[in-house]
C-alpha cells in the first residue's frame, strides 16, 4: 500500500480506488511499523455506500460522491494505554488521530483546555450539575486549534504544498497560524464584515490574505474546485475527514476528566464538525469498552440559521436553508454540505436533542456566564448555553441531570459594546470613598 502519496502544487491528487477492505484484514492492509503503532487508524470508509479505501487524502468517495470518515483498529483499551503523556495537550490521544509519523505534527500546544464546574449557573437553569469546557484558551483562542493542528499536520503528511479555508473569522486565524507554524503557505479568505481583530491576526499569519465581497456561495465553489484540481490541501470543514479528527479528543478530554459521560453534551453547530467529530469520540470509547452509554446530544444553532434544527424538528429531509445576520458568526451557515445530512441522521438514530436559540439569547447567555462564573466568551462561544439555559426554562430536561457544554471561544477577540465605566476623580479622599460602598 502506497502511504506516501504525493501531493504537488498544479498536480491533481491521485486518489486511490475504492477497495474491499474490511476491519478484519487490518492486520493483513497494515503491517506492524512503528508508524502504525503511532496512529491506529487504518483507511476511510463511505457512509452512503460502505466503500472502503486506503489511508491516504481523499475528500469524496470515488465510487458515489459521498462523505468520507477515518476508520480506526480499536482494541479494548484503558485510559492508561490509549494516552501518551511524551505529548502535550490533544497530541495525548495521538493514538485515535489520523497522524502516523510524530515528524508531521504542527503544534502550539492546543487541546487540555479547563473542565470548569459551573455550580451557580447549574442553580440557576435547574440542573443537578454543569460543566463547561472552556476552548477560550487554545492559542488562537477557539476550539479550532483542535482541528487546524490535524488539518495543518495531515497537509503535511501527505506533502502539501499549500493550504487554503474561506472564514468568517475563527477558522482563518486559526488555520493560518498553525500553516505558519508548520511552514506550509496559506492562502486564507475572509468575509469583509468580517470581526476587525480576527482579521488582523490573519493577515499578519497568512502567505495570501484575501478580502472578498461577492456571494459566499460563489466563492466556496471556486475554492473547492481549485482543492480538487490539488492547488491546496483542503482546510474547510466540509469535506475533510482528517481535520475534524482533532475535535474528537474533546469527548475524550471531558470523558477522562469526570470519569463518565455527563447526561447531555451541548455542541453548537454549523457545518456539524464538532457535532460529528464528538460523537465520533464517545462512540470510539464505546467500542474500546472505556465507556458504556453515549450523553445524550444536543444540536445548538442560531434561530438565524438553523437548516438542522428545522429538519429535526419537523420530521422532514434535511434542506439547505436561506440565513439572516447573527451576531453567532461562525454558525451563520445555511448550506452546511454532506455533513448536515449527517448531523440529522445522528440526531435521529441516537435520540437527540435540536434546539435553535435568538440572538438576545445568546446575549443572555454571555452575561450570565461572565457574572455567574467569570467567564467572558463571544457570541459564538456561548450558543450552547444559551441552548442550555433555553431547555432548562422549558423543562426539556430532568432536573437531576448533568450537562456539558462546549464554549468554543473567548470573548476577546469579539466586538461588544464600549463599557461605561465611572468618571473618578484622582485625590486620596474620593478614591478612598469608592472603596467604602464596595
Ligand atoms: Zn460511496
Amino acid at each position: 500500500m502506497n502511504l506516501d502519496i504525493i501531493f504537488k502544487a498544479k498536480t491533481p491528487v491521485k486518489f486511490g480506488g475504492a477497495g474491499k477492505w474490511k476491519q478484519d484484514d487490518a492486520s493483513k492492509l497494515f503491517s506492524s511499523s512503528q508508524s502504525m503503532k503511532f496512529s491506529w487508524v487504518q483507511g476511510l470508509i463511505c457512509f452512503d455506500c460502505g466503500a472502503a479505501f486506503d489511508f491516504q487524502y481523499l475528500l469524496k468517495c470515488t465510487k458515489c460522491g459521498g462523505l468520507l470518515d477515518l476508520v480506526y483498529d480499536l482494541p479494548q483499551t484503558n485510559w492508561a494505554d490509549l494516552t501518551d503523556n511524551n505529548f502535550q495537550g490533544m497530541w495525548r490521544f495521538h493514538k485515535v488521530l489520523p497522524i502516523r509519523n510524530p515528524a508531521h505534527i504542527v503544534t502550539l500546544g492546543e487541546g487540555s483546555t479547563a473542565l470548569i464546574p459551573a455550580p451557580r449557573l447549574a442553580r440557576s437553569i435547574g440542573i443537578k450539575s454543569l460543566y463547561l469546557k472552556y476552548e477560550g484558551t487554545n492559542p488562537t483562542g477557539t476550539v479550532k486549534d483542535r482541528t487546524s493542528s490535524t488539518a495543518v499536520s495531515s497537509a503535511k503528511q501527505f506533502g502539501a504544498s499549500a493550504i487554503t479555508v474561506v472564514s468568517t473569522g475563527n477558522a482563518g486565524a486559526s488555520l493560518a497560524t498553525y500553516a505558519h507554524r508548520g511552514e506550509i503557505p496559506s492562502v486564507i479568505f475572509c468575509y469583509h464584515r468580517g470581526d476587525p481583530i480576527k482579521m488582523s491576526h490573519m493577515s499578519l499569519m497568512a502567505s495570501k490574505f484575501c478580502v472578498f465581497e461577492g456571494e459566499y456561495d460563489d466563492l466556496i465553489r471556486s475554492v473547492d474546485q481549485c482543492v480538487e484540481e490539488g492547488l491546496a490541501f483542503d482546510g474547510g470543514a466540509t469535506r475533510n475527514s482528517f481535520k475534524h479528527e482533532g475535535k474528537k479528543t474533546i469527548a475524550y478530554e471531558v470523558t477522562e476528566a469526570l470519569g463518565t459521560v455527563p447526561d447531555f453534551f451541548f455542541s453548537p453547530v454549523a457545518v456539524g464538525e464538532i457535532f460529528i467529530a464528538t460523537y465520533r469520540g464517545f462512540d470510539e470509547m464505546q467500542q474500546m469498552g472505556m465507556v458504556d452509554r453515549m450523553p445524550t446530544l444536543v444540536c445548538c444553532q442560531s434561530m438565524q440559521a438553523q437548516p438542522i434544527v428545522a429538519a429535526f424538528q419537523s420530521g422532514q429531509p434535511f434542506r439547505p436553508t436561506t440565513i439572516q445576520p447573527t451576531i453567532a458568526k461562525g454558525v451563520a451557515v445555511g448550506d452546511p454540505g454532506p455533513k448536515g445530512p449527517r448531523v440529522l441522521e445522528i440526531l435521529r438514530q441516537h435520540s437527540g436533542m435540536a434546539l435553535a436559540v435568538s440572538d438576545a439569547e445568546i446575549q443572555e447567555a454571555q452575561s450570565l456566564l461572565a457574572e455567574s462564573e467569570g467567564l467572558w466568551a463571544g457570541p459564538t462561544g456561548v450558543v450552547s448555553l444559551a441552548a442550555l439555559i433555553q431547555a432548562g426554562r422549558n423543562k426539556q430536561i430532568p432536573s437531576n441531570s448533568s450537562s456539558l457544554c462546549i464554549i468554543t471561544e473567548t470573548g476577546l477577540t469579539s466586538p461588544y459594546p464600549p463599557a461605561q465605566g465611572q468618571v473618578v476623580k484622582t485625590s486620596l479622599e474620593d478614591v478612598r470613598r469608592l472603596f467604602s460602598c464596595v
